[in-house]
């Protein structure tokens, strides 16, 4: 009873600063899936994974209402099960990903939902150490990837920045959601905003917050 105790105190007190029409993703990365059960019996449906070994897992654990969100670096060769058990990819920025995503989701007869990570990062980007599209390069990425037949594009994704202003990132996030939106008017959410920066996230327009260590605590070192 403790930890679900612990699990309701937390829950509530987040959820007061949320407005109701913002989804609240709670990430459940590196926590056992008997905290999953337990947030699902305090009501919450989404939840938040970076691994395809743990989401696939766990999604079999709990009821089949609940949603789950694949959020992590993307590995080629793990598409295909993230496409069986995800009901939303929130890191997709890459074409080749983009067609395998299709290409299974088609072969399991689903539509396979997706948010097109933009990186939010100030200057260049450093080759293989953050995820994203550039702003610049949104609106090309995603014309080649509109047509594919089982890939729906929801909006765009950002983390904010490791170092630098989260306002000034967040704020150019939606300027990237309102292009796409020109592009492809239903692509409306706006994924962004961590423990650490989700009221300015919504501040500036979140739809979707993805929230860990402020509601199950702190995360054990990534291995
Ligand atoms: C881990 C993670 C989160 C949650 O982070 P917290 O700081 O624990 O809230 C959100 N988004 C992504 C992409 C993550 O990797």
């Amino acid at each position: 009873m403790e930890r679900e105790e612990e699990l309701a105190v937390r829950l509530a007190e987040v959820k007061s600063e949320i407005p109701s029409h913002v989804t609240l993703i709670v990430v459940t990365k590196t926590f056992p899936t008997s905290d999953v059960q337990l947030l699902y019996k305090l009501g919450e449906r989404n939840f938040g994974e970076n691994r395809d070994s743990e989401g696939s897992e766990k999604s079999l654990e709990v009821p089949d209402d609940a949603i789950w969100h694949f959020q992590g670096g993307v590995q080629s060769n793990k598409l295909k099960s993230i496409v069986s058990w995800s009901d939303y990819i929130h890191s997709l920025d890459d074409l080749s990903h983009a067609r395998k995503i299709s290409q299974y989701a088609q072969e399991i007869g689903k539509t396979q939902r997706c948010f097109i990570q933009v990186n939010l990062d100030e200057g260049e980007l450093i080759p293989g150490q953050r995820s994203g599209v550039k702003p610049r390069e949104l609106m090309e990425f995603a014309s080649a990837i509109v047509g594919l037949p089982a890939l729906e594009i929801v909006g765009v994704m950002g983390v904010g920045p490791l170092d630098g202003d989260p306002k000034i990132a967040f704020s150019n996030l939606k300027k990237s959601s309102i292009s796409l939106q020109s592009e492809i008017p239903s692509a409306k959410y706006i994924s962004a905003g961590m423990s650490g920066d989700y009221k300015i996230a919504i501040e500036h327009g979140a739809t979707h917050i993805r929230l860990g260590s402020s509601i199950l605590g702190s995360r054990s070192p990534a291995p």
